[in-house]
């Protein structure tokens, strides 16, 4: 059983306190795929142009992530720059060059359609449900959205949420969703749009499950440098659908186990530290299962009291 990831894979040019690259490899799709790797197959849905470089897919593949989806047309692949303030909570976006994303129509391939789970990366909430319209076979379906698309396809993103699991969203997107600026009280209101489970990001200060009554708060891992925090967001995804992917989860009655899910988060925080240390996808080249269960285990240490 597999998960179907869809989203943008693209070259990104990024710059932090530590440091400046021009060009390197990104995409909210590559960092799901590369995260949610660790715990499951993955089947990627995406576009790239003639420019993306064999050492790409290489690292891709290299992870047995299925790229039959990967469409490579002629022209450039999308582009995104962006620039984080000193403490790196804030950034700016310099350039968003849509390039071959533009025309992204996903077509999933017959190998992919039967598939039980879907992640949808953050894009067009039409081009999202159609995704979802052609796998007959979901067990388990959600994603990610982005102010963008709450505040200009609002009908069009709540048609879409309609019928998801589980939606993973930062706290000032889920307060621009709800109209409730308490984040309890937009959680459930967001909970009645159609996903049971929702997961709040707050960035370096973790996440928080909201799962029908009932809330879980996930710590964000302490680091001790944080080099560059693109992807994070989408690797926390990737930790989490990967997470119940791999163990088969899925609802009972349009319920997710409670436990499970509590463990998804963790992974989720635990993938979404792990990408802060290096540069772009540089720490995933050389990060191990072993390390990943070693940080969940940290994570359990240094918040269990009695
Ligand atoms: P995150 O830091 O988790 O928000 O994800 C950053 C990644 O999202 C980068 O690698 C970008 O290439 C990608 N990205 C940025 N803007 C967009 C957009 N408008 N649509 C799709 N992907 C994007």
């Amino acid at each position: 059983m597999s998960l179907i990831v869809v989203g943008s894979v693209a070259y990104d040019g990024v710059e932090t306190p530590h440091g400046k690259i021009d060009r390197m490899l990104g995409g909210a799709a590559t960092y799901i795929s590369l995260a949610a790797a660790y715990f499951t197959p993955v089947k990627l849905v995406g576009i790239v142009g003639d420019d993306f470089a064999d050492e790409d897919v290489e690292l891709l593949a290299s992870r047995h992530i299925d790229l039959a989806g990967l469409e490579r047309v002629p022209g450039k692949t999308f582009f995104w720059s962006g620039v984080y303030s000193a403490d790196m909570n804030d950034r700016t976006t310099l350039r968003t060059d849509l390039n071959v994303f533009a025309d992204f129509n996903p077509k999933l391939p017959e190998t992919y359609r039967g598939e039980p789970y879907l992640l949808l990366g953050n894009i067009q909430p039409a081009l999202q449900r159609s995704v979802q319209s052609q796998m007959p076979q979901l067990k388990l379906a959600g994603g990610d959205t982005m102010n963008y698309w709450i505040h200009d396809f609002r009908e069009e993103l709540l048609e879409t949420i309609a019928a998801w699991d589980f939606l993973l969203i930062n706290d000032s997107e889920a307060r621009q969703l709800s109209g409730q600026h308490n984040l309890r009280r937009a959680a459930a209101r967001i909970q009645g749009m159609g996903p049971r489970t929702l997961v709040v990001k707050r960035g370096e200060y973790g996440a928080v499950l909201f799962h029908g009554d009932g809330h879980f708060m996930a710590p964000g891992y302490l680091l001790e440098d944080v080099f560059d925090p693109t992807g994070a967001g989408d690797c926390f995804a990737g930790g989490f659908i990967g997470y119940l992917a791999g163990r088969g989860v899925q609802p009972s009655g349009g319920n997710l186990d409670p436990a499970e899910l509590r463990r998804a988060v963790i992974y989720g925080s635990v993938m979404g530290s792990f990408c802060c240390e290096k540069f772009g996808v540089d720490r995933f080249r050389s990060l191990t299962r072993a390390e990943i269960d070693a940080r969940f285990r940290e994570f359990q240490t240094c918040t269990a009291f009695v």
